[in-house]
């Protein structure tokens, strides 16, 4: 069944798309390198020095020429003349005289004349004069320069996630900053009049909120600053009066309840005609959506059950926000998984299933089993998911033993 022909439905992978164009690609920002970790790098880094800088030793021992202890061995040691010491650190390191080793150390700069280095342990450790054990051929235990990076060529690509290593490699070719795509910050509104903070007690007929907990939680692991309003009335002159004020101080507005086909859709109310458009995508759970803009400012509007809100979150925003900052690789990883269980799925719609992924060493294709049944309101079976498990929009039923896609939480 082909989706898209469905009168007012859209696909899930059109729908992630306009959800994608609209967050765009966040603004280039420069950044201390300490904070810069996760992000992904906006420019090309050129190495301002080399690296190593200079040749340096790679041992503690003695800086020697090689020539003079060609030979040396336990039985016929070669004696040298101890000159310098030359610590790392050191910047005024002098030549090497004939006869002579310099006691080095690692990361000192080798001194003129010397084109190896003895380890410490090859020798009788002396201080005025030098047994030497063993021959060290030229460039034994120097670490040249620029033989990691040379100056002036490209350490870092534009696109680099960084790590650890990235940042520790940007670091040591000289920045103090890198210009990085910063993550938006986000205001999550949650509306409903039944939603009552904790530890307020309920009365009949209200609940807990929840959804703003998920979404801050969700939104900060992709590093973003979460802001949030956790309970807003189902009155459009609250929801406007609550929100409207904030708008200029960020950048994203992410939105749960209030967008399907009930009388009391505050969201929707509030912002159709107002740049939002809601629509229905051919998904389940999380059919009913709505994107666009509110004074500018982009907003995302989500249904309100739980598992709609998580399941919204992974299949539109965490890839459109990956993207804004630069991610290219932006999916969840996806494998193949053999059904424990016989699952159903409606016609047309691709259905996200919470469920259990797991594999044993040797066996190619893993096992998986869902996690509580397919309403989206069933929270609790979500935390003992690893898992979605997609039946596409022309499943209807997926077999026990069959082979469906996995994504990997
Ligand atoms: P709605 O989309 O507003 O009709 O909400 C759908 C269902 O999700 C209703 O059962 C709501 O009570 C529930 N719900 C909506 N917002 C929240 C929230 N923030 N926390 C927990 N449950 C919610
Ligand atoms: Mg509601």
């Amino acid at each position: 069944m082909d989706v898209r022909r469905v009168a007012g439905v859209i696909s899930v992978d059109d729908y992630r798309a306009q959800v994608t164009e609209l967050l765009g690609r966040r603004p280039a920002v420069s950044v201390p390198v300490q904070d810069c970790a996760g992000l992904v790098l906006a420019e090309d880094v050129t190495a301002s020095v080399s690296l190593p800088p200079f040749d340096n030793s790679a041992m503690d021992g003695y800086a020697v020429r090689s020539d003079e202890v060609a030979g040396a061995s336990e039985d016929a040691p070669v004696q040298l003349r101890v000159g310098e010491d030359i610590p790392a650190g050191r910047v005024d390191v002098p030549p090497l005289p004939p006869g002579t080793a310099h006691r080095i150390m690692t990361g000192a700069p080798m001194p003129d004349g010397a084109d190896a280095v003895v380890m410490v342990e090859r020798t009788d450790g002396g201080r005025d004069t030098v047994r030497v054990y063993a021959e060290s051929a030229s460039g034994t235990h120097v670490r040249r320069a620029g033989e990691d990076v040379a100056r002036g060529t490209v350490a870092l690509t534009a696109g680099t996630v960084c790590g650890p290593a990235q940042l520790g490699l940007a670091s040591a070719v000289g920045r103090d900053t890198l210009a990085v795509h910063t993550p938006p910050r986000v205001l999550v509104v949650s509306t409903g009049t039944e939603l009552v903070l904790p530890p307020e007690p309920l009365e009949h007929g209200q609940i807990y909120e929840s959804n703003s907990i998920m979404l801050a939680a969700a939104l900060r692991s992709l590093g973003c600053t979460v802001t949030t309003v956790r309970s807003v009335a189902d009155d459009v002159d609250s929801f406007r009066a609550a929100i409207k004020p904030v708008l200029p101080d960020v950048d994203l507005v992410v939105t749960s309840g209030g967008v399907s086909a009930g009388a009391y859709e505050v969201v929707k109310d509030t912002l159709t005609g107002a740049g939002v458009t809601f629509t229905k995508v051919a998904m389940q759970p999380g059919g009913p959506q709505g994107h666009g803009t509110w004074d500018g400012v982009p907003v995302v509007t989500l249904p309100g059950n739980p598992v709609s809100v998580l399941v919204s979150f992974e299949a539109f925003l965490r890839p459109a926000i990956l993207s804004s900052l630069g991610h290219d690789d932006v999916d969840r990883t996806r494998v193949r998984a053999r059904l424990l269980e016989t699952l159903s799925s409606p016609s047309g719609k691709r259905q996200f299933r919470r469920g259990f992924y797991s594999r044993t060493d040797g066996d190619v294709t893993g096992v998986v089993g869902p996690r509580g049944g397919p309403g989206s309101h069933l929270l609790a079976a979500f935390t003992q998911a690893n898992c979605l498990i997609v039946l596409g929009e022309d499943v209807t039923e997926a077999a026990q033993g069959s082979e469906v896609d996995v994504l990997l939480f």
